[in-house]
């Protein structure tokens, strides 16, 4: 199975918006620009939310359906490990193997000696085309890199045969992610994790590093762009490397996780892909969500209720939301406004606070990130919720279109 140039992760908690997401896919692919749609959806959230893989297996085919697209589509077995691959097995033929816990952890002896026999060939100069500047390396990067590595790599060979066994080699998709990790990865890292990977025979058709700077949920990048471009172009001209000293799949690719939003790389993203005529993986996840409470507001009567009501309540659950998300959010409490002032708020108010607008000067990315991470609440609200999307369908559709068509790829893939 092989994925497509581009494609993009569109994750949806409630797997309600799926035929919304496909129009914006589609409008691209009329405007020139070929996509791949690939719902996603990970281990955590399916607990959280209380749904089940076979839902987003449902979601996918009937958008699909609807919509007559006749492309490839995919679903996602999102961050994914050996304890809890099996829920998948049947609904996914995408994995996101996420081995980042097992970075910095020791391995065999034996395999870490293995490792540093087959790529002791590289030290000194490696000359990578179109990189920077040329690769200068040592035995002890290698053993360094190695001993911090492998045994993510390892890990990684064990999930992807288990899936294989079970669905045959050639009928998914195979990502390795290391995103979910304190570090980012330095290209000279990326060179050598692919080597281990090549030499573990995983097909992977995408890999997820963790690019300098942060990644905040739904809002924009947070870090020096100068060094994100750098190390993005690095990170493509390591792959092109990789693919043919390795022999890993061509299709090969980056994989950009929590890329909603992340509008200030976007050019510089764009001027890459372009430069090398590359291929990306663009994780949407949260960002549809967060168009649901906008559709609602704008909705107004019980559909604004609803979304006052998921922000009163995240802001009353502020710690126990935000604990688990540490990493990948910064909110300043006193940029936030009380439920008292929410509450005297029309739905156009209510939606300007939290629509990705910068121009906006009502956009506030605190409350933004706060609601971000608020989808537990509605959760919780269970069927007034869903009962909700289905009422104001319309409207929300609209929004979830318009922000995956004109702020996401309009500004990435399209001139
Ligand atoms: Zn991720």
């Amino acid at each position: 199975m092989k994925l497509e140039k581009f494609s993009m992760g569109i994750g949806d908690r409630f797997s309600h918006q799926g035929k919304a997401q496909l129009a914006a896919i589609k409008k691209a692919k009329k405007a020139g620009c070929d996509i791949v749609p690939v719902w996603n959806k990970s281990h955590r959230e399916h607990t959280i939310i209380g749904t089940e893989p076979a839902a987003v297996r449902e979601e996918a085919d009937d958008a699909v359906k609807a919509l007559g697209w006749k492309d490839s589509y995919y679903v996602d077995a999102d961050h994914i490990n050996l304890s809890n691959v099996d829920l998948f097995i049947d609904s996914s033929d995408f994995f996101t193997l996420d081995v980042a816990d097992y970075i910095g952890e020791k391995c065999d002896d034996k395999d870490l000696k293995a490792f540093i026999e087959q790529n002791k060939k590289y030290v000194g100069e490696v000359k990578v085309p179109e990189i920077y500047e040329k690769l200068t390396i040592t035995q002890q990067d290698i053993e360094k890199i190695g001993a911090k590595f492998l045994l993510a790599v390892k890990k990684a060979g064990e999930i992807y045969r288990h899936i294989a066994e079970k669905k045959g080699s050639d009928n998914f998709v195979t990502e390795v992610s290391m995103d979910e990790s304190n570090e980012p990865q330095s290209p000279v890292e990326m060179l050598f994790i692919l080597s281990a990977i090549a030499a573990e025979k995983i097909p992977a058709q995408t890999i997820a590093p963790k690019f300098t700077g942060r990644f905040n949920k739904g809002v924009d990048y947070v870090g020096d762009l100068k060094q994100f471009e750098r190390e993005f172009n690095e990170d493509i001209a390591v792959i092109n490397f990789a693919v043919k000293e390795f022999g890993l799949p061509d299709t090969l690719k980056l994989s950009v996780h929590s890329g909603s939003d992340k509008f200030s790389i976007y050019e510089p993203m764009k001027k890459a892909l372009k430069y090398f005529d590359a291929g990306l993986h663009l994780k949407t996840a949260g960002t549809t969500w967060l168009e649901e409470i906008i559709g609602l507001a704008l909705a107004e009567g019980s559909g604004l209720n609803i979304a006052k009501e998921v922000y009163s309540q995240a802001l009353e659950h502020f710690d126990e939301l935000c604990a688990p998300y540490a990493t990948v959010i910064d909110i300043n409490k006193d940029n936030l406004p009380t439920p008292q002032e929410v509450a005297g708020w029309h739905g156009d108010k209510f939606a300007n606070t939290l629509r990705h607008d910068q121009s906006c000067t009502e956009y506030n990315p605190d409350f933004r990130q706060l609601i971000h991470v608020g989808y537990k609440i509605a959760a919780k609200m269970g069927p007034q919720y869903i009962n909700a999307l289905e009422k104001y369908e319309e409207t929300i559709a609209q929004t979830v279109t318009e922000n995956i068509y004109d702020r996401h790829i309009a500004r990435l893939f399209l001139d």
